[in-house]
């Protein structure tokens, strides 16, 4: 009898998860191996001190029908922990007026209506480019392509709506939105920021309205925390013959004639694979390959500048010294003649009231981040300058603490446990070099970056490779990646049993 192909995943972030589980569903085995205690990476949830904290995301979309989480839940015939949350998060912007995101179209236009009016015309382009870019990606769209067969599938995949797009392949939201308003362009800038890692002026008009579209399209509060969402695809795994093994840091990668054949682990475990993926960062794999690493990925890191960092809080709270909110999640943008980012802009995740896993009775959590530059926190830290690395640490708890007043007044007195993370702490915790989080800027859909390595059974999955950030952004990463893999294994070895592809393909 022939042995199904073995799969190894390096990583449980939503993105190795999603695509490990796709591929024990299609027939082949499946091991993951895992740094750390828990699942989730950015998207996990971990305890400290009798609390429950969300280490980075702490809402998710995509579990609308269609939608790449509901997707793979119908494919897996597994069932999220989750709960849809209208409004999706209050907006607080610098004149001290706030915009509620709703998640009802209606209440949306009378909200935009109010506090935009001269916007129409805008809203009207962002949501036809958004219908086009949410119609493509609930079918198979393996951008950008990377093989003959990508490129026939991304054909079948366009319909006559599609070009209604191309007039803006090249654009951006800014050349689309130009309006005089500053508000209106620190509301965009804010909301681009965390969905695209871009401001308005560099995002791309078609990935830029669909991350504009999020909170129509559904936006949901996972049930004890966002890492729910990693544990259940650890538990879907488990319970259909899969492995997910943690305390296992893979330390090398080993290659033959051009093949990744096994990797080795911290404590000097050696497992083969006939395909690898790496649930990484384009420099984490690079330092994983040393130097098998092949010449255009190390071209990629060296050329590539660094990319977002975060620096966070999370708050133990006094529920019963909290303000009554009407949402539970706020972004606050404290200045809009600067740059956003660095504590100008902040945003704000309460867990739910009376939520006893997340926390002692009567308390509640908060995770508050900022997106920051990485480098300035690592030359503190390379220069052995502790006290100066703490310094700055403080102040930025103090920056966030006082930004996040504006929209939850009483927050920082109701602290009882107040826990910072910065770029430092990201990497430790996630394995990314330099703690650098959130995938690339999109900016170009011709610079995106695709699944390929260079090595022909090896592959990225997560919010490195196109379409990026978010648990919804990495799980139609991880379907698009096994495919590949099934479609390789299929075109290697004959002799493997031919599995039905999970993406429909
Ligand atoms: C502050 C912040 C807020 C965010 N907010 C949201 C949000 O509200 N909603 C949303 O949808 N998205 C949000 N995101 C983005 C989202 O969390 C990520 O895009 C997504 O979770 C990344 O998934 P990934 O598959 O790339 O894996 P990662 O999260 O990068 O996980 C990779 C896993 O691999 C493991 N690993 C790394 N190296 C090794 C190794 N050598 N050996 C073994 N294991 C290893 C790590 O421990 C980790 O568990 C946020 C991100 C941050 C940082």
């Amino acid at each position: 009898m022939i042995a199904a192909p073995h799969t190894l995943i390096i990583g449980a972030g939503i993105g190795g998860l999603t695509a490990g589980a796709l591929l024990l569903h299609a027939g082949h085995r499946v091991t993951i191996l895992e740094s750390h205690v828990y699942p989730g990476g950015s998207a996990g949830t971990f305890y400290h001190k009798g609390f429950r904290f969300d280490a980075g995301a702490t809402l998710a979309g995509g579990f609308a029908p269609g939608g790449p989480h509901a997707r793979l839940a119908d494919i897996l015939g597994l069932e999220w922990p989750v709960r849809p949350v209208d409004p999706a998060w209050v907006v607080h912007l610098p004149d001290g007026r706030a915009i509620t995101q709703w998640a009802d179209p209606q209440q949306w236009q009378a909200e935009w209506q109010t506090a935009f009016p001269q916007t129409a015309s805008f809203w009207r382009t962002q949501e036809r480019l958004a219908d086009v870019s949410w119609d493509i990606s609930s079918r198979p769209f393996p951008w950008p392509p990377e093989s003959p067969r990508d490129l026939w599938t991304i054909a079948q995949a366009l319909r006559p709506r599609t070009l209604q797009a191309l007039p803006y392949l090249f654009r951006t939201i800014g050349s689309v939105a130009a309006t005089g308003d500053p508000m209106f362009k620190a509301f965009l800038d804010g909301q681009l920021l965390i969905a695209a890692q871009t401001t308005a002026d560099d995002a791309h008009a078609l990935y830029g309205s669909a991350a504009l579209d999020l909170p129509r399209r559904g936006v949901n509060h996972v049930q004890g925390g966002i890492g729910a969402l990693a544990q259940t695809l650890v538990d879907w795994i488990r319970a259909h013959g899969g492995e997910v093994l943690f305390r296992q840091r893979v330390t090398q990668i080993e290659t033959n004639q051009g093949r990744a054949t096994a990797v080795i682990t911290q404590k000097g475990q050696r497992f083969r694979a006939d395909a690898l993926l790496a649930n990484l960062t384009p420099w984490a794999l690079n330092d994983l390959l040393g130097e098998q690493s092949p010449m255009r990925l190390q071209k990629e890191v060296a050329r590539r500048e660094p990319t977002w960092g975060a620096f966070t809080l999370y708050l133990g709270l006094d529920a019963a010294r909290l303000p009554h909110l009407a949402s539970g999640h706020h972004q606050v943008i404290v200045d809009h003649t600067r740059p956003l980012g660095e504590g100008n802009s902040v945003f704000i995740s309460l867990s739910d009231e009376g939520d006893g896993r997340r926390g002692p009775a009567g308390t509640r959590t908060a995770t508050l981040s900022t997106h920051t530059a990485v480098a300035p926190w690592w030359q503190l830290r390379q220069a052995d300058n502790e006290s100066a690395y703490l310094a700055r640490r403080e102040r930025y708890t103090e920056t966030l603490l006082a930004a996040a007043e504006k929209a939850i007044p009483g927050l920082a007195q109701a602290a009882t446990l107040c826990l910072p993370g910065t770029p430092v702490t990201f990497a430790y915790y996630t394995g990314r070099p330099l703690g650098m989080v959130g995938g690339f800027p999109q900016t170009s859909l011709f610079k995106a970056r695709g699944p390929g390595t260079g090595i022909d059974n090896l592959w990225l999955v997560g919010d490195s490779i196109f379409p990026g950030q978010s648990t919804a952004g990495v799980t139609l990463g991880g379907m698009r990646v096994a495919t590949a893999v099934l479609q390789a294994s299929r075109r290697s070895n004959s002799l493997w049993p031919a599995a039905p592809s999970p993406a429909g393909d």
